[in-house]
């Protein structure tokens, strides 16, 4: 079912979903099985799974020299998807990036998600990989997530890369995209940032998940934002349990968020990592039932591998 069905179906009730990563490369699907065999007696609406884009890596070889290699640490992305559905029968959203793809294997991949019956994308750019100062797309690929909204609307309206198809059949896919309470970090201003979310809207995206937020408030003025510029689709909050005190200097680093200061005063009283994970969830739930008072369609939870976590968050909410 696509994801805009589940929301219209859920009649003003909020609902849950989470985000895993593939595991890494040479490891059994045994650690997805461990991360959603508890979170799925909760009822999750859907799954999504992230894309890793290979990064390059050098090798010392015997004669000194490096070479370089291209890596991908998480594949599998569709697979996972597709096992996840055989296993629990439940909704994925395989995420699609602009970056390393040119526009022939997106559509492929495409191809394979609708021969699998997966009819939910999220569409992204993805981030500049380590080596690279910007984001440079595939000399044949897409440059912005908008660019890939359209060649899968396209591809919707039965329109794909190879015009001499004959009898082709439409795709049905449910488009979702990336929104950014705090700004994405390259955008000069907000304002900017949400004439190109609303360009992502306007070309079909029917959905927006947002980055990861620690304060509400930022939440509730991007919807009013959002909506004073004329997006008018779900707007699903995005929610990651802050569980060491490492990941107050991670988060705001690699995902440009700001952390508040109650939970920043709380998590300095801590003495050890255990109490700091009780504040961090705790901090989620509160969060979270604020969210579903205001009515928010969905929850999403971004698991970055820990399933304990997120089980503890939706127990008391689900
Ligand atoms: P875009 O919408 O293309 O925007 C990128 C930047 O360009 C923004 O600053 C925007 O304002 C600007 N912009 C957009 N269009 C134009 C235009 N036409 N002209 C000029 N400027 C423009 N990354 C992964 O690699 N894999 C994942 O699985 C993944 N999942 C994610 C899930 C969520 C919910 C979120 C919020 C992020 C995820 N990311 C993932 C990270 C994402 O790829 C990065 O944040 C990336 O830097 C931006 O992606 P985007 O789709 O928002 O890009």
């Amino acid at each position: 079912m696509k994801i805009t069905e589940h929301l219209k179906q859920a009649e003003g009730k909020t609902l849950f979903s989470v985000e895993i990563l593939p595991p890494l490369k040479g490891k059994s699907i045994q650690s997805i099985w461990e991360i959603l065999d508890p979170i799925t007696e909760f009822g999750p609406a859907f799954v999504d799974v992230t894309y890793h884009r290979e990064e390059y890596v050098y090798k010392k070889r015997e004669n000194g020299l490096l070479e370089k290699f291209s890596m991908r640490k998480r594949p599998g992305t569709v697979g996972i998807c597709a096992a996840i559905i055989n296993r629990y029968e439940i909704d994925t959203v395989p995420h699609i990036i602009c970056g390393g793809f040119s526009k022939e294997e997106t559509e492929n991949a495409l191809i394979d998600l609708n021969f699998l019956g997966i009819n939910n994308v999220l569409l992204l750019r993805g981030d500049p990989i380590k080596s690279e100062q910007v984001f440079s797309p595939d000399p044949n690929g897409h440059r912005f997530a908008l660019d890939l909204v359209e060649q899968v609307v396209q591809m919707n309206h039965g329109i794909y890369i190879d015009e001499d198809l004959k009898d082709v059949t439409a795709s049905a896919f449910c488009i979702g995209v990336a929104g950014y309470p705090e700004k994405h970090f390259e955008a000069p201003n907000m304002k900017s940032d949400l004439k190109f979310l609303k360009a992502k809207v306007d070309a079909g995206a029917e959905y927006i998940v947002t980055q990861m937020f620690f304060d509400n408030k930022k939440y509730f003025r991007f919807v009013d934002s959002c909506r004073e510029a004329g997006i008018h689709v779900p707007i699903i909050p995005g929610l990651k349990p802050l569980t060491t005190r490492k990941q107050t200097q991670i988060l705001p680093k690699t995902f440009h968020v700001d952390l508040p200061e109650d939970l920043l005063d709380e998590i300095e009283k801590c003495t050890d990592d255990s109490n700091i994970k009780n504040i961090g969830i705790e901090w989620c739930i509160r969060q979270s039932r604020e969210l579903m008072h205001a009515g928010v369609p969905c929850l999403h939870y971004y698991t970055m591998g820990n399933g304990e976590i997120t089980c503890r968050v939706v127990k008391e909410l689900f």
